[in-house]
This record gives structure tokens, sequence and C-alpha cells, in this order.
């Protein structure tokens, strides 16, 4: 018997983390259906935390939580020929029609068709919504995912083949987080050797723009953070100073004073706001020289009021979405430098949670415990979730 054909054939039912819509979240079982055409359906083998998971809980609608996910193919519809059942893949929510007006300008995570973010119909990247279903009702996947779910259906752009040497809770942060941070430095601030780059906030993203910065050969790499085993970590990854911040002091007196004296009294080329608190919004304006890029790269969306002069004299301010990721450019490149070891994944990972622990996942992240915390869905085998790969 055909077991691809049988496989494809069945629903599954798949334990997920389910948003309440009021800030909260519950774990069900969900129906998840098989593939449309040009749709995927993904066994989850890890998926990370962000903030912006704990945020969604509260967008006043139902929906599976998860937007960073790893996993295994296991049956594919009609049309999709790059992937197969078996082949391990990453899961990236930056979806491109390749032909509107942002995708032909290479915005491929702002393209108006299939942007979760910013597309005008915020479904537009979605696989068929009876794809998952509670009851008879359709469930929402978060940013097109929803990858805190044992399955889920994706269009199929949004699996990535991935190298065989990546572990599954390395590999599935490298869908938002590491891209975020990496992209933002290379992509966005367009870093060059030898810049100056300060970093504020030394999380799971601030840790990926410290990274960044080092492969592109920026010097020095100044890292800033009010804790000091998140400074030693900011070492381990690639900073060349750090200088610990004072919490009472929001304009940054003296930090602004040490980024000077490293960087010529000048301030420097390029600084990240990594921090997500809002009172910090305009504090990498004051730590870049005349002609400096302010970079806010923590999802900041709070009003802030800030002294104009700040922009003095012909700073650029940059809110750059996902490390402006191109799928098809950028992963290949983080996966050599993966290979390469000079992409620092295992080492993000601080802790693996099981579906049934993610309150504790999200409380220690609000704690600021991790570096990245992943909820590991199924365990790392050679063989994969369906045993050999070579089931026909
Ligand atoms: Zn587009
Ligand atoms: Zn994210």
């Amino acid at each position: 018997m055909d077991r691809t054909l049988s496989m494809k054939s069945a629903t599954m039912t798949s334990r997920a983390a389910l948003a309440d819509g009021h800030g909260g979240f519950v774990l069900e079982d969900i129906q998840v259906h098989p593939p449309g055409p040009e749709e995927v359906r993904v066994r989850l083998a890890a998926s990370g935390l962000c903030h912006t998971d704990h945020d969604s809980m509260g967008w006043g609608r139902p929906l599976v939580l998860g937007h960073e996910g790893a996993g295994m193919v296991e049956s594919v519809g009609a049309g999709v020929t790059h992937v197969v059942q078996g082949d391990r893949v990453l899961l990236n929510w930056a979806i491109s029609c390749g032909s509107c007006f942002q995708c032909q300008h290479g915005n491929h995570a702002l393209c108006e068709k299939h942007s979760p973010v910013a597309g005008v119909d915020s479904l537009g990247g979605h696989a068929h919504s009876l794809a998952t279903t509670l009851g008879d009702r359709p469930v929402e996947r978060s940013f097109h995912l929803g990858t805190l779910s044992e399955w889920t259906v994706v269009r199929q752009e949004a699996v990535i083949k991935l190298p065989e040497d990546i572990p599954w809770a390395s590999a599935c942060i490298l869908g938002c987080g590491v891209m975020t941070g990496f992209g933002s430095v290379v992509n966005a601030a367009k870093v060059q050797p030898g810049q100056s780059v300060v970093v504020l906030g030394c999380g799971g993203v601030g840790l990926n723009v410290i990274q960044g910065a080092r492969i592109a050969g920026a010097f020095p790499i100044i890292a800033v953070d009010v804790l000091p085993k998140r400074l030693e970590m900011a070492t381990y990854f690639g900073a060349t100073h750090t200088i610990m911040g004072d919490k009472g002091d929001l304009s940054l007196q003296s930090v602004t004073q040490e980024v000077r004296a490293l960087t010529d009294q000048r301030g420097a080329d390029v600084a990240f706001e990594a921090t997500a608190n809002p009172a910090l919004g305009e504090a990498p304006l004051r730590l870049v020289r005349h002609g400096g890029k302010a970079v806010q790269v923590s999802g900041i969306e709070e009003v802030v009021s800030m002294d104009m002069r700040l922009f003095e004299w012909d700073k650029t301010y940059l809110n750059p979405l996902y490390g402006k990721c191109c799928p098809e450019r950028d992963f290949p490149i983080l996966f050599e430098h993966y290979r390469q070891k000079r992409l620092l994944l295992d080492e993000l990972v601080s802790r693996v949670y099981s579906l049934d622990e993610l309150s504790d996942a999200f409380a220690h992240m609000l704690e600021g415990r991790n570096a990245k915390g992943v909820v590991q869905l199924i365990p790392e085998s050679p063989d994969g979730p369906f045993g050999s790969k070579s089931v026909k």
C-alpha cells in the first residue's frame, strides 16, 4: 500500500497552543487537514518563542500561536515541487508573491499580498482557512504558520529546505529572532567592515545583532545592558566592549560618554535599540555620530516623544521588519555561516521546554532569563518522526 497517499488523506489531531484573544492561551487538540494545492503539511519539531508570541495572545481573536518553527514535511499538495515527504524544513513567515510593488522592490517581508503585518489582507499568505479547525470552525495560524502545534499546514513558499546538520532547536530560531537581528545589521543598516556599532539590549535579538556585526567585520562592537550575565553573553557572541547601563538613567548620559570615548568622541556609525523599552526609543539617536544610523529592532509601537535635535545632523532612523528578509537569498547565507561556525545557534538556545511547559517558557522569557527559549515538539532523531526517510 502506498503509505504516502494514505497519510496524505488523513486528518491529524494536533495538540496546539491557542491564543484566547485576551492575553492567555489554552492547550487544545485541533484538527489539521491535508494540504491543498501549493500547500505543505508539516510535523513541527521545534518552535522558538518571541515576545511577539506573548503579544499575540491579546490580539482579540483565537489563533494557533507561534511563528518560529522547524519540522518535517509529511505531505505536499498538488503543484509543490521544491520539497517532498521527509524533508527537514525551516518555516518562514515572509512569504513573497514576487510580483507586487514591494516584492518588485526587494521588500519581501512587506509583500502587499502576503505579509501578515504589512499586507492589505492579513490572511493573504495563509494556506486555506479550513486547513486547521477546532470543532468545525477554522482556526487562524499566527503569522501564516502557527508553529506551537504538533502539525500545521502552510503555503509552499513558507518552507525552506534545511541542511541535515542543524539540530531542530537551533534551526527553528532562524525563522524570526536570528534573521531579524542579523538582517538588521547586514540588510538594513548595511554595516561595513571597520564601522563602529552599539547595541542596546543583549537579549535574543540583540545577541543576533552582535553576531551579525561581528560577521560584517564591525569594530568596535559595543554592547550595553543592565544585567552582567547578558554582557557576558554579548562578549561571547562578539562584542568587543561592554558597558553596564544604569536603569535609572534613561537619557544614557554615562553610556553616551563611554561610547564617545570609544569612537574618537564622534559617536558610533550605527546604534541598534533592542530593549523593547519605549523609554529608550530615542536612545540610538543619542549614540550615533552626525550622519549615523539609528536602528530600532525591538518592535516598539508606543508613542515616543523626542527632542528633534537628536536627529542633528543628518541622522537616519530605521525600523526594519524581519531584517529585510529575502528568504531565498538570506537563509542559505545563514546556513553557511552556521556551518562555518561564524553564526552561533546552539549557544542561543538557553532552554528547551515541552508544549506542556509553555507557561513557564513565557514567564522565563518575560523575566529575561533566556537568550532564546524553544519548545521541542519531537526529539532530535536521525530518522525523523516517520521512521526511515525511504518510506514510500
Ligand atoms: Zn508581493
Ligand atoms: Zn518573532
